[in-house]
């Protein structure tokens, strides 16, 4: 998820004016914000933890190795979050994961780059190193002090503190570069913004995002977890498979339905104007309301 999420052809049809000049302000507001933003760890299962601030949710390990760390925020929190690593235990932060390149998961790159090694899919590194285009604003190149240095294509396994925690990426999801991480030896796995639990995600269809991708790879997921796994979703609460099973079925039902409707020669308008069944009301958010929702799935099957 970024600050700002909905796609900009979207806006003058899907979202009224107030809530643009919202959005388009998102990023002030939260600058202005994070003084007050504090982080929040859970302990999850094993030697991982949970970190909950602001932007995408963070993965510890801690143990006799040291640290590894998936994702890291916004960088004015950087401070805070190695406050919340030192109170679990501390030692050194060896690796840093990034599960994809939105600034909500990469924001502190250039800090905790200065002293860690920094993983990524090969595209996120593409996007990181070069100025990127979204919603119509500029976002600049990192400093080379925030690039991955370690780029993966399909997989990647790291032999960590006893355990070996498992790196693939699946292709075409909520981005081009996004990578799932099983922690195989404490059964918890970190899905990064694959996974939005109990609300519509975002899919960032201009960055190589695709819904009808995103609904097989979540079933890819499932169909590998075992039951009594807790996963860790890009934003929402620390979840388990039957609340990453409930985010599948309301992939399939949701965008089949939109896909149907419009085979049927209706268009976004008429489409939009019907919504969604009332089972799904509850997944509507201040980012991503029912509209924005449907015409994410509109949009990607149009591609
Ligand atoms: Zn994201």
């Amino acid at each position: 998820m970024k600050a700002k999420m909905i796609q900009p052809r979207s806006l003058p049809l899907a979202l009224p004016i107030f809530l643009y000049i919202m959005l388009a302000s998102a990023q002030l507001t939260a600058a202005q914000d994070f003084d007050a933003v504090e982080i929040k760890a859970t302990h999850v299962r094993g030697n991982i933890y949970m970190l909950e601030g602001s932007g995408g949710n963070i993965g510890v390990s801690i143990g006799a190795d040291g640290i590894l760390m998936v994702d890291d925020q916004f960088a004015p929190l950087a401070e805070k979050i190695k406050k919340a690593l030192t109170d679990l235990g501390g030692g050194k932060l060896h690796f840093l994961l990034n599960t994809h390149w939105h600034g909500d998961h990469t924001g502190g790159n250039e800090i905790f780059g200065k002293s860690t090694t920094i993983i990524a899919h090969e595209n996120v590194r593409a996007r990181l190193t070069t100025e990127q285009t979204s919603f119509g604003r500029t976002i600049p190149a990192k400093s080379k002090d925030g690039w991955p240095v370690i780029t993966l294509d399909k997989s990647l396994s790291i032999h960590f503190n006893g355990e070996n925690i498992e790196v693939i990426h699946y292709p075409h999801g909520h981005t081009d570069g996004d990578i799932v991480i099983f922690f195989s030896g404490s059964n918890v796995v970190h899905m990064g913004d694959d996974f939005f639990s109990g609300r519509f995600p975002y899919v960032d269809l201009d960055h190589g995002g695709d819904v009808k991708t995103l609904v097989e790879t979540i079933g890819l997921i499932i169909g590998r977890l075992p039951d009594d796994v807790k996963i860790i979703p890009g934003h929402g609460p620390l979840s388990n498979l039957d609340d990453l099973k409930k985010y599948h079925r309301m992939l399939k039902e949701t965008s089949n339905l939109v896909h149907q409707k419009m085979q049927a020669g209706k268009t976004l308008e008429q489409i939009t104007k019907q919504g969604l069944p009332a089972e799904w009301d509850g997944w509507s958010w201040s980012f991503i309301p029912t509209e924005s929702w449907i015409e994410t799935i509109y949009q990607s099957y149009s591609k």
